[in-house]
């Protein structure tokens, strides 16, 4: 069909670690607004429209935070939707996983360091 379904998937280190991050945002999102035990069936539908965004993600193992990218390859509901996510949990992503946000919040080098330690 399109040219993209001829590309394989991404499944770099740095597409893998994307996931991660924002699987965990939607949940710590969904947790904190929906109160559910489970991941509800509407945080459940954007993370996996997220993974699917980031598996055809065209810059691969190249790409920026996709704040950054000038090629906005979500839907603008989804888009919408995450851009909430990542606001909301942003700063407890640095309460929770630290080092794992620390790509997508500019940081000194040296407090880099210093958290990583
Ligand atoms: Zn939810």
């Amino acid at each position: 069909m399109s040219r993209q379904a001829e590309k394989p998937l991404n499944d770099g280190p740095i597409i893998h670690k994307e996931k991660i991050i924002a699987s965990k945002m939607i949940r710590i999102y969904c947790k904190k607004k929906h109160h559910e035990k489970e991941i509800c069936g509407e945080c459940r539908s954007l993370d996996e429209y997220v993974m699917k965004r980031l598996s055809y993600c065209k810059f691969g193992e190249a790409k920026t935070a996709c704040a950054k990218c000038p090629i906005h390859c979500y839907a603008p509901a989804y888009r919408q939707e995450i851009k909430h996510v990542m606001r909301f949990s942003g700063p407890w992503m640095l309460l929770y996983h630290p080092i794992e946000s620390i790509r997508h919040i500019p940081i000194p080098e040296k407090l880099k360091k210093t958290l990583s330690r």
